[in-house]
């Protein structure tokens, strides 16, 4: 089921009292570096909530290490399971060091709003954000074409049926790979500004300004004999990629 502006998840910011923040249970961390530190009420191991957060996700950014230094790189993404993939040309640096066994980390950031406070000092910004590290791994030729079909799957739901799919040199000209979910933490925050009692007199305006992605009007490339629903439907529409239904419906 699709997130929208009319009807808020339990992701969005909106739906989320600020009291019941603090109240979220902080689960187990799987590693010392995915403890948060700052904060904590707002981190969760909750394995639904990485999984939508990722599912939202058209975008992530993975920073690796080489000789050269340390890099960090704008890539699309989608989830499977309990996996996160990415691909990409052969000839790509980042995945050829991704391919290699290099450690990475792997974020995904949704800005939901702006938080306005009566202070300065207390200012903030409503978001979703994964961290994920671990070592990738290449998808073997055999299952490529299915996981590119799950991305195209992911862009649009239903197309991967519509578009002419990738063929051997296509496919044997990308590499695929993939990053266990095993080391993974989110973190959220959600609700109004959490201004000083001492300000709450002051005249300015305070709330939230929020935010989500949103499609624009399509735009045909020439001539359209048909019209898919999640094109049709796409002006406007708040964007959660994965969270789409299979029939288009944002
Ligand atoms: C929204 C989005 C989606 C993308 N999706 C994919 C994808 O699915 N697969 C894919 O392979 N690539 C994708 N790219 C491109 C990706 O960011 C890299 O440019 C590409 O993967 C090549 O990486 P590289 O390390 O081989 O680049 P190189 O050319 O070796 O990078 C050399 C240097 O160029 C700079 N650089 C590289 N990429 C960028 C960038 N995007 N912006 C600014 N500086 C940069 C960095 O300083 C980097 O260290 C996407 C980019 C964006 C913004």
């Amino acid at each position: 089921m699709a997130s929208t502006a009319s009807s808020p998840s339990a992701l969005n910011p909106a739906s989320v009292p600020a009291a019941a923040e603090a109240a979220q249970p902080v689960r187990q961390a799987p590693s010392a570096r995915t403890r948060i530190r700052r904060m904590p009420a707002r981190g969760s191991y909750d394995t639904a909530e990485l999984h939508a957060i990722l599912d939202d996700a058209y975008l992530c950014h993975v920073a690796f290490a080489d000789e050269a230094g340390t890099h960090c790189i704008p890539t699309a993404c989608w989830r499977e399971g309990d996996h996160l993939y990415i691909h990409g040309s052969n000839g790509s640096r980042m995945l050829k060091v991704a391919a290699a066994g290099t450690q990475v980390c792997v974020t995904v950031t949704h800005l939901d709003g702006l938080v306005l406070a009566r202070s300065a000092f207390h200012h903030s910004m409503n978001y979703r954000s994964a961290v994920i590290y671990g070592v990738f791994e290449t998808v073997e030729e055999a299952h490529k074409a299915a996981a590119l079909d799950a991305f195209v799957e992911h862009i649009a739901p239903g197309r991967s049926h519509e578009v002419r799919r990738g063929d051997r040199n296509e496919l044997g000209a990308t590499t695929v790979l993939r990053l266990a979910l095993d080391e993974s933490v989110t973190k959220c925050r959600r609700g109004g500004p959490k201004d000083d009692e001492a300000d709450m007199a002051v005249p300015a305006w305070a709330g939230v300004l929020p935010m989500a992605l949103r499609g624009g009007a399509p735009q045909p490339d020439g001539e359209q004999a048909t019209l898919p629903a999640y094109v049709g439907r796409w002006d406007g529409t708040v964007v959660p990629a994965g969270r789409a239904s299979p029939d288009g419906t944002a």
